[in-house]
């Protein structure tokens, strides 16, 4: 017999008391948290982890063209202004 039991909490508020909410388009489990009463999905998808990010954004500055990060990374460049805004 195999068991895998992984306890999931709300990733908004930490409590355990979180229930099953259907699946998003890409079959990742959705929950509904009973305490805060937060929407969400566990194991969110990182589209880009800290390290490309820091990759991303060291060229912007080097070169500052986002038409260029978009060919070069494959990266929006809605995506990129996102993350100059938020530093
Ligand atoms: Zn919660």
């Amino acid at each position: 017999m195999i068991t895998n039991k992984t306890t999931y909490e709300c990733t908004d508020c930490g409590r355990p008391d979180i229930v099953k909410n259907g699946h998003t388009r890409k079959g990742k489990q959705k929950f509904h948290c009973k305490t805060c009463g937060k929407y969400g999905t566990l194991d969110p998808e990182v589209k880009y982890p800290p390290e490309r990010k820091a990759e991303i954004l060291r060229a912007y500055h080097e070169r500052s063209s986002l038409r260029g990060l978009e060919r070069t990374f494959g990266v929006r460049r809605q995506t990129v202004s996102k993350w100059l805004k938020k530093k």
